[in-house]
């Protein structure tokens, strides 16, 4: 992900306003590898900024994404999450109790379906998740 200022010019190129609220959701965003949900987001950009509007965090999320700055994932996890990693391809980990979620770098290029699977559908990307148990749920479960 872009750095404050690099966002800042990006969006002020396209015509769009940038207040301190967003750039500190983009800052928030650039420090996160944790896929916040927008809730989560709210939540932590409140901290510092006590009056900024869930709808102003939806907004900027989804300028971002509009210009290909993040990605929004459905993980399963319930709510909509967002992925700042842009720059590499990648695979997500997933705390199926927690729900936090780490990128793995994985490569599945061989990862082939059958012709006979496909179905006719031609297939343009593969998305891989593996399901499990992060370390601090593990170690809550065993105290
Ligand atoms: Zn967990
Ligand atoms: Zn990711």
């Amino acid at each position: 992900m872009k750095t404050v200022e690099d966002l800042t010019e990006r969006f002020r190129e396209r015509g769009l306003r940038v207040t301190p609220q967003r750039q500190a959701i983009f800052g928030l965003l650039h420090a996160d590898a944790s896929h916040p949900t927008v809730e989560t987001l709210h939540e932590r950009a409140r901290s510092s900024m006590p009056t900024i509007s869930l709808k102003t965090v939806y907004q900027t999320v989804h300028d971002l994404e509009a210009m290909g700055e993040v990605e929004l994932i459905h993980l399963g996890t319930g709510s909509v999450r967002v992925d700042p990693n842009v720059e590499h391809a990648h695979h997500h980990l997933i705390c199926t109790v927690c729900g936090n979620v780490r990128d793995v770098l994985v490569d599945v290029r061989d990862l082939r379906l059958p012709a006979r699977d496909r179905r006719g559908f031609t297939v343009a990307d593969v998305e891989v998740h593996f399901r499990g148990v992060c370390d601090d749920c593990a170690a809550r479960q065993l105290s």
